[in-house]
């Protein structure tokens, strides 16, 4: 008889290990095979990691796997590859990195599997079909810019004949894109093509045509024969890109969780498939069974929209694009106006290339900025509820003039914040630098980094005014703003709205049409926001957003503002924002439409040994039982502190802002390391002694770890 045949295999579950199986006779299985098993007498679906083992066990303890899935396409070594590099990196299970990417792996929808592969040949053709027909009708639109097209295709040929452009053997047929870049524009291409495989920043201020050049890559890439994955923060985005990117590729393949699951398997089987393809996605799409990725795109980079919060992995996607381009040896191209401090940092050593794109494409139009300094108007009895009389003039004068109004309302924390009526000042946590929050019941001021807190005078500690609550919703100000200007037409849009199926787009499409003079509202719509008419954008209590009990309060706030500030008056007419708030001096406002407002913010991480300088982990603890909850942290803080030494920062257990949330009460342990050498042995033990703990103490399912917390 033959001896027994063993293999080790990835169950989407969280498990520290890879469950061994033996293989029935005469069969056998390829790494990256799909099999099913039976763990813990529940079947799933795994996915073959090793052949020809030995079980570390006992022989005779070792399940023979259930069946040979042939029907269902195999894993590639460079997806495999890839999950464990996410594991370590974000300190989950690979098994938790399947699941995220082969979400039928669920034993329930084993069924739906069945029929699978038939399907997948169907929608392919159904596919293929409405590709076809995309194609024909974008030919149609592309007759109109016939005379651009030709420039493009003569300035290609003539790159091909330099050498430039050398297609491999055999590529698809060329990609005739219609984009005639401008001179900045093509610089900045001409700069990310010769950073090869380093990733680039790319920083461009809002209007700079970024999308052009992403366009320009992708048909460059598409030409070499390779694919481009193109990602968004949001689904939002997505739809309004996928338009404009379908003008070019026609065949673009849109991929989010929001897309139905057969369109998705479609997705992935033509992924798999490896000819080259555009995909647009939001994060996920990073999981897709790629093949031949040439170009990795993260629009909007800064966007922490990107940062998956539940459940594992707890992955960013600029960071995770950065390791799956690393897999295929492909570019990686990181966009934005208002870069994250992270990838500013990392251009500073020298791991990104940073190019910088000043100028607009349609010139002479950048907004200018007015700070109104609140302290001020009301000492003069120039408030008028929340309107300072400055900001009713502008807005007066926008509406004779026929133009649309935008005011914006920063959405409120969770924990009340103060802030004192005669300096504007903020009371901050000494150690942290991160601003305290009002907690009624106990009458103190709290950190929620640290849990310092001192006794609720209502006095300012500067300079002894009356220290007030922030929080004036976005319906109170539509109310005064109906009074103010009883002749404009006034809508609100925020969460509460947003609430209503199909109310957003309906309200937003109305602004666009001109229906509504002055729209209220929250940041829910600071994306792809993009009006004609809209001439002024106020901001009122921007202080909100610095008094955010957050590291990244400033960094959130500038990128928010910049990015508002970017979006009024386009095209040729200058328009005007207003920035209403008590701190009329902070170093946030001073540095908008500055090039480099954002790394003027790095100096205060690296005094308080902030990320991006140190790295950041975040240990999230929660339990029904609230007793049982503090005292596990406090060991758990304990013991941390006692193995990781003293060169891991260890501060909390703290209660977070959100501390209960349906009956589970939260608790967070905050850790923070050098970026040096020591950095993956710390995470490793890390990981050892929090899978000792849970199972010590049968706390399993309890704690959280979450690796660069945004
Ligand atoms: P960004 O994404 O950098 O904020 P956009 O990509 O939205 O900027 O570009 C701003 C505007 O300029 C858009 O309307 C875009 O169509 C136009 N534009 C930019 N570059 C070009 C180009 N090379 N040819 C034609 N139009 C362009
Ligand atoms: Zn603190």
């Amino acid at each position: 008889m033959a001896e027994r045949q063993y293999i080790q295999v990835i169950l989407p579950l969280r498990l520290g290990w890879e469950p061994f199986y033996a293989l029935p006779n005469g069969i056998s299985v390829q790494v990256g095979d799909r099999i099913k098993v039976l763990f813990a007498r529940k079947p799933y679906l795994a996915v073959v990691s090793r052949t020809d083992t030995q079980p570390s066990i006992d022989n005779r303890k070792v399940f023979t796997i259930q069946s040979v899935e042939s029907d269902l396409p195999r894993v590639s070594e460079e997806e495999i590859a890839f999950w464990h590099q996410v594991a370590d990196y974000y300190l989950c299970s690979i098994g938790e990195v399947y699941k995220l990417a082969y979400p039928a792996a669920r034993a329930e929808e084993m069924k739906a599997t069945a029929n699978q592969a038939r399907q997948d040949r169907l929608e392919d053709r159904i596919a293929r079909l409405e590709a076809e027909l995309a194609k024909a009708e974008a030919s149609k639109r592309t007759w109109e810019s016939t005379r651009e097209r030709l420039r493009a295709n003569l300035q290609q040929l003539r790159e091909e004949r330099d050498g430039q452009t050398a297609g491999p053997e055999g590529a698809p047929e060329t990609v005739h894109d219609n984009i005639v870049l401008s001179p900045a524009q093509q610089r900045a291409y001409e700069g990310i093509l010769k950073a090869g495989k380093k990733p680039v920043l790319l920083h461009g201020v809002t209007g700079s045509g970024k999308t052009e050049i992403y366009l320009k890559l992708a048909a460059r890439t598409l030409s070499e024969g390779k694919s481009v994955l193109y990602l968004v923060p949001e689904i939002a985005l997505s739809r309004q890109l996928e338009s404009r990117v379908g003008m070019v590729f026609p065949g673009v393949q849109v991929y989010h969780s929001g897309e139905s699951s057969a369109r998705r398997r479609d997705i992935a089987a033509r992924c798999r498939r490896g000819a080259p393809d555009i995909v647009l996605g939001t994060r996920s799409a990073l999981f897709l069974p790629h093949r031949n990725l040439g170009l990795i795109i993260v629009d909007e980079e800064h966007d922490t929209s990107y940062k998956q919060t539940e459940p594992a992995p707890r992955y960013h996607a600029r960071e995770t694009a950065v390791m799956l381009a690393v897999q295929y040896g492909a570019r990686t191209v990181l966009g934005s106006a208002t870069p994250s401090l992270e990838s500013a940092y990392n251009c500073m050593g020298g791991r990104f290339i940073r190019i910088d794109l000043s100028e607009r494409y349609f010139h002479g139009n950048d907004a200018e900025v007015e700070v109104i300094d609140t302290v001020d108007e009301r000492r003069k009895r120039g408030m008028i509820g929340h309107f300072s009389r400055k900001l009713i003039a502008h807005i007066q004068k926008a509406l004779e003039a026929g133009k649309q109004v935008f005011i914006l309302r920063s959405r409120r924390s969770y924990a009340p914040l103060l802030q004192c009526h005669e300096c504007g000042e903020m009371p901050a946590c000494p150690q942290c630098s991160v601003k305290l929050s009002w907690h009624q019941d106990t009458g103190r001021m709290v950190c929620h980094y640290c849990g310092y807190s001192e006794p609720y005078t209502g006095h300012c500690p500067k300079c002894g005014g009356e220290l007030v609550s922030l929080g004036a919703g976005t319906q109170k100000i539509e109310e005064e703003a109906r009074e103010l200007f009883p002749e404009a037409r006034v809508a609100r849009l925020d969460s509460d709205t947003a609430q209503q199926a199909g109310y957003t787009r309906d309200i937003l499409g109305r602004f666009g049409k001109g229906e509504v003079d002055i729209l209220v509202g929250t940041q829910i719509i600071t994306k792809g926001f993009d009006f004609e008419r809209l001439a002024l954008v106020a901001v009122i209590g921007a202080d909100t957003l610095l008094g955010q009990p957050d590291f990244r309060s400033d960094e959130k706030a500038f990128q928010l503002l910049e990015q508002f500030r970017g979006r009024c008056g386009r095209r040729g007419e200058k328009g005007l924002f207003v920035i209403q708030t008590a701190q009329s001096g902070h170093p946030v406002y001073r540095n908008l439409s500055n090039l480099t407002g954002t790394e003027s913010m790095l100096p205060e991480r690296k005094n308080f040994g902030y990320p991006p300088f140190t790295r950041l982990i975040c240990i999230l603890l929660k339990d029904s039982n609230l007793q049982r909850l503090a005292y596990l942290a406090e060991e758990l803080a304990r013991l941390l502190a006692d193995t990781l030494g003293t060169e891991v920062r260890i501060s909390g257990p703290y209660a977070p802002a959100v501390d209960k949330i349906a009956g589970q009460h939260f608790r967070h342990i905050r850790l923070t390391m050098a970026k040096d050498k020591r950095l993956g042995q710390h995470k490793r033990l890390l990981a050892e002694t929090l899978a000792a703990f849970e199972k010590e103490r049968s706390w399993t399912g309890h704690i959280a770890i979450d690796v660069d917390p945004v």
